[in-house]
């Protein structure tokens, strides 16, 4: 037997229900806030992501790397951003939009420990507004997330935010929480202790006990923001409270990537199985990665959720989808000799827009009936001798089990009357 990859799934039947769910949630919501969607390649150069300014353990510790045939260097994406903003440069979108607003849906990959809710090969939905720098852009965005997630049906959900300011304000706290840290060094976990120089802010969000209890009274990015970060902050909290947005500030978020500045926020599950991945989505402000990629100064801002955890949140939650998956009639054939005449029906049914189902084997009446039920099927069309010679077909409702032989020329009305 051949496996599937490690960290990899299949995305079978009774899932896929709701990912056409989430699917259409994503474009009725989008277009709400007038996004549209941007497809990118799985693969890009690696320098796509492998930036100078980008030492987070993600980029530099999970990415699929690999050579092609010609020997350039390529990476699997493992997020949605770099591979927009390197699109949106390379094909000088700014020169034609000021504010260019778009959204992705697609796998992304990483090379992590799997666990429940944390695979190799993950999806995400996402958006990104490049182009302006304005509090109500960065509220409006999260209220977007988080109407995201209402309109999906979850309600256990938290929306935290939390400001890393501007490049002044984050040198600043670079060094006071560094000065803080030094002399913790030797308890810090090992992880930590790597991430000290190379991206001390992530030891605020390590999951490691000793390092909660050493960040606990580590200073805060909130205590060092700039006069003009700590107004946008504010201005953005203004514009939450305007639209309506039930957030909680969370002086200890950050996230997990290196590009944010200015606001970040987090969309996270209150359930209690969820276990320890719960961060749902998140995202904030990004100011230089359109110019690190080639273009000019432009500020941005997005997010992305993980549509994996998504589907555990709803399974969770217990959320009802709308049953979209049942036939609207099942044929019934008694033997072979009906299978001509049964055919022509099965056709025309079809041409009529009708969702209909048959064996394809001639088996007892039994076996077809399970199948029928099995489909969710609301009518059975049931053909035998009688029926054939005398132009006729016997059509039963499996909800009220009404039965009634007709005329065949009769049944596409009949039936799109009865499922109405
Ligand atoms: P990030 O790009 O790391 O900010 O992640 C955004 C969201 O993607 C997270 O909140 C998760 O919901 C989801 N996510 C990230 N990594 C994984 C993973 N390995 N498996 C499943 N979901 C993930």
């Amino acid at each position: 037997m051949v496996n599937k990859v490690k960290g990899t799934y299949d995305i079978l039947s009774e899932d896929i229900k709701i990912w056409h769910f989430l699917e259409q949630k994503i474009k009725e919501v989008t277009k709400k806030y007038n996004y549209t969607e941007i497809r990118t390649p799985i693969m890009e150069y690696s320098n796509v992501f492998h930036r100078e300014s980008e030492q987070s353990d993600m980029v530099l510790k999970e990415t699929y790397n690999f050579k092609d045939k010609g020997n350039r260097d390529l990476t699997l994406r493992p997020e949605g951003t770099a591979g927009v903003i390197r699109s949106y440069v390379e094909n000088k979108t700014y020169a034609t939009s000021d504010l260019y607003k778009v959204y992705y849906v697609g796998p992304m990959f990483r090379y992590e420990r799997p666990q429940k809710g944390r695979y190799r090969q993950f999806h995400q939905f996402g958006c990104e507004a490049i182009g302006y720098k304005n509090p109500l852009l960065d509220a409006e965005v999260i209220k977007l997330a988080s109407d995201f997630v209402k309109a999906i049906g979850l309600k256990n959900v938290i929306v935290e935010v939390n400001s890393l300011g501007d490049s002044e304000s984050r040198e600043n706290y670079y060094k006071a929480l560094k000065e803080y840290l030094i002399p913790f060094k030797d308890e810090l976990s090992n992880d930590s202790k790597d991430r000290l120089e190379r991206n001390p802010l992530r030891i605020l969000d390590s999951k490691d006990k000793k390092d909660i209890e050493i960040v606990k009274n580590a200073p805060k990015p909130i205590d060092y923001l700039s006069k003009e970060s700590k107004k946008y902050f504010e201005d953005t909290i203004k514009y939450l409270e305007i639209m309506d947005v039930k957030y909680s500030i969370n002086n200890k978020l950050v996230r997990g990537l290196d590009y944010y500045s200015e606001v970040v926020f987090e969309i996270l599950a209150d359930l209690k199985n969820f276990g320890s991945q719960n961060a749902l989505g998140g995202g904030g402000r990004y100011e230089n990665l359109v110019n690190e990629l080639g273009g000019p100064k432009t500020s941005a801002i997005g997010f992305s959720f993980g549509i994996d955890r998504l589907i555990l949140a709803i399974k969770e939650e217990e959320i009802q989808l709308e049953d979209n998956d049942s036939l609207d009639a099942y044929v019934i054939m008694f033997s072979e000799n009906e299978l001509d005449y049964g055919l022509n029906i099965i056709n025309e049914l079809r041409s009529n827009n009708l969702l209909v189902d048959f064996d394809f084997k001639t088996r007892s009446f039994r076996n077809q009936l399970r199948r029928a039920l099995n489909n969710n099927s609301k009518y059975l069309i049931i053909i035998g001798d009688n029926e054939k010679n005398n132009n006729l077909v016997t059509l039963k409702n499996t909800i009220t089990e009404e039965e009634e032989t007709i005329n065949k020329d009769l049944l596409i009305d009949k039936l799109k009357e009865g499922l109405k």
